[in-house]
Parts: C-alpha cells; structure tokens; sequence
C-alpha cells in the first residue's frame, strides 16, 4: 500500500493550481489525471479572457504549460482515473486504475462537471466545430453571425443574451411552452430585439460540411420542421458534476455538487477539500477554478501542518 501526503485528483485549472501550490509547500502531490487530462478547457481553442495574455492564448496549450508548471515545481502526475475511494476513517483509502492501492492523508478533488449533451450523433461530429456547450468560451468566433442556443433554464438565456451581444441573430430552441428561468432572467431575453424563442421545439439534426456548422433541422411538437441557418449551436441544457464516487460519503447538494464550507474549500470530510467545478455550479469559469484549487492547496497545507 503506497503511502501519501496529498492526493489531488482532476487535472483541470483548479487540479493542476493546488499542485503547483502542494509542491511548492514541499507536500509532495501525487494528482491523477483522469480521463480528458487538461479538463474542460481543453475542448476549446482560444481562451481570451484568461488574465495576462493580451491575444488570448490557445486553451491546449494553456492547460500544457499549466501541467508542466506543476511537474517542474515536483509534483507527480500519474495518468488514469482514481476508481473507489473510502472517505470513511483517516488516512483515506483510494484505488487507482489497474488496482493500485494509496493511502493519503488528505485529499483534493477536482474533477470537474461536464456539459450535458443532447446525445444526437450530428452534433457529436461537429463538436468543436460549431457545437459547443460554453458561450462565454467560444461566442466569439460567431461575431456578426446567426447562432443558436438550446435550452432554457438561466444559463441558456444569460448564453443567448451574451450572444445576441456579439451575433446577429440568436435562437432559442426550448422544448416546453415555457422558459424555467427566473422571471428577470427571460425578461432580458424577451427585451432583446435579436432573440427569437422556439417554444416547443426539440433538435432533430445539426447540419454541416467539412467547414463545420451549417444549421440545424428543429421540430415542432405540431411535427412543422424548420432549418435555421447558424453557424453556431451551443448546448445549455445543464451539467452534471463529477461526484459520482463520492456520494453517500461527502455531503453534497440537490445537483451533486459537493458542498464547501462558505468561504473555503472544507468539505464535510476533514482533510477532503474541493476545488473547481465540482463545487461550483454557478461561476464555471477557468480562472474561477484555479483560484479555488490554490484556495485548496492552502486548506490543505495548513490541514497537514496542524
Ligand atoms: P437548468 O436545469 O435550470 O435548465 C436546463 C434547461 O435545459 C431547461 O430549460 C431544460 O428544459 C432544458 N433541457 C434539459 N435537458 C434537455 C434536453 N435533453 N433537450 C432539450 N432541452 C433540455 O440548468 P441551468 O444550467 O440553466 O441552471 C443550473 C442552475 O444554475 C439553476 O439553478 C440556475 O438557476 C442556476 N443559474 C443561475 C444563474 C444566475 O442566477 N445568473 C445563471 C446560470 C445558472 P425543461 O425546462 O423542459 O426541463
């Protein structure tokens, strides 16, 4: 049985950020990667809103500097997922992939939330290329075109409004009567002269050629089909955080996300801190992330000096 100081599992900005705040603590981080290492950010390209690069810098290459960063201060990244994990006594028992057995004093997760998806197999081919599920990220790249946005909950219409800011026309593609935002929330959308809702209407196919996004076939629930001619389709129907081999073992709330003590990053395990995403379904930001997994590692150092 391998034993550790500190295990950070995920290898997103907040991952990566508590390694590279372990190792120069001289913690000794041991951080598994997970399956997507790099994390979120790197199913983008430019990130343009990541403080300190005046042209904007390529996401990958953001994410790869950030993991040297970590390795050259000393941590160990490992690559794979951690696959079990008992949160119930000191030190924490964690299994790896390929049976490797650790034991950690204390533990970071970061691993993140993923965007839902609508699961259509045209859409899985233009993603990246047209399809996205983070406006903030990659609206951008539509400036002065048509888009469209599915969904419509606060994050679809905060999405369409920021788009409909930098587009020329933005549909909303909601499959109820009704949006389930809050009242302020479509009271922007409805304000907006550049934002067309589709009530009751789903997406059949996502249309496109070797250039990406072309347009997207929706449906009524009348059955009438109609094609709108975007070159964006972005994806607000919801994530799901990365928690599932925690439940039942840190507290967490009514989505999953694991709940921290306010201002910190204690979850209700002592020694188990969170980071990122998996704690935050409001923010979702990069820069949101890497300020909580340095916040994390800080937890985490004074945690294991006590
Ligand atoms: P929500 O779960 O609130 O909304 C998801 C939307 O996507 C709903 O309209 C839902 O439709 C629709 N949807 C889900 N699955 C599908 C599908 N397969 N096909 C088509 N449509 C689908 O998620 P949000 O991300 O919008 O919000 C998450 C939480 O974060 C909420 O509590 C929200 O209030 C909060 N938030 C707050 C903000 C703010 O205050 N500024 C900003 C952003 C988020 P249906 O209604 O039919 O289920």
């Amino acid at each position: 049985m391998e034993k550790i100081k500190t295990l950070i599992i995920g290898s997103g900005p907040a991952g990566y950020t508590a390694a590279i705040y372990l190792s120069r603590a001289n913690m000794a981080p041991v951080l598994y990667e997970g399956i997507q290492p790099g994390g979120q950010l790197t199913t983008t390209t430019l990130i343009e809103n990541w403080p300190g690069y005046a042209e904007g810098i390529d996401a990958n290459e953001l994410m790869a500097s950030m993991r040297k960063q970590a390795e050259n201060l000393g941590a160990e990244l490992r690559g794979g997922s951690i696959t079990k994990v008992d949160l119930s006594a000191r030190p924490f028992r964690v299994e790896a992939e390929g049976g490797v057995e650790i034991e950690a004093e204390s533990l970071i997760i970061a691993t993140g939330a993923s965007a839902k998806y609508l699961g259509l197999e045209s859409e899985l081919k233009f993603r990246g290329q047209g399809v996205s599920a983070c406006a903030t990220c990659d609206g951008f790249f539509y400036r002065k075109r048509d888009v469209a946005v599915v969904g419509g909950g606060d994050t679809a219409c905060e999405e369409a409004t920021y788009l409909a800011s930098l587009c020329r026309q933005v549909y909303m593609i909601v499959r109820k009567p009704f949006l389930r935002a809050s009242q302020a929330m479509q009271q922007r959308v409805f304000d907006t002269p550049n934002i067309e809702v589709l009530f009751e209407h789903n997406t059949a196919e996502v249309l496109g050629d070797e250039m990406g996004v072309t347009g997207v076939k929706v449906r009524k629930t009348d059955g009438t089909e109609r094609v709108l001619d975007v070159a964006g389709f972005f994806l607000a129907i919801g994530h799901h955080p990365n928690t599932d081999l925690f439940e039942g073992q840190l507290e967490l709330d009514e989505e999953g996300y694991i709940r921290v003590e306010p201002g910190t990053s204690k979850t209700s395990v002592e020694g188990v801190f969170a980071a990122g995403d998996v704690k935050d379904p409001h923010y979702r930001q990069a820069i949101a992330a890497a300020g909580s997994g340095c916040m994390a590692a800080l937890d985490c150092e004074r945690f294991l000096r006590k």
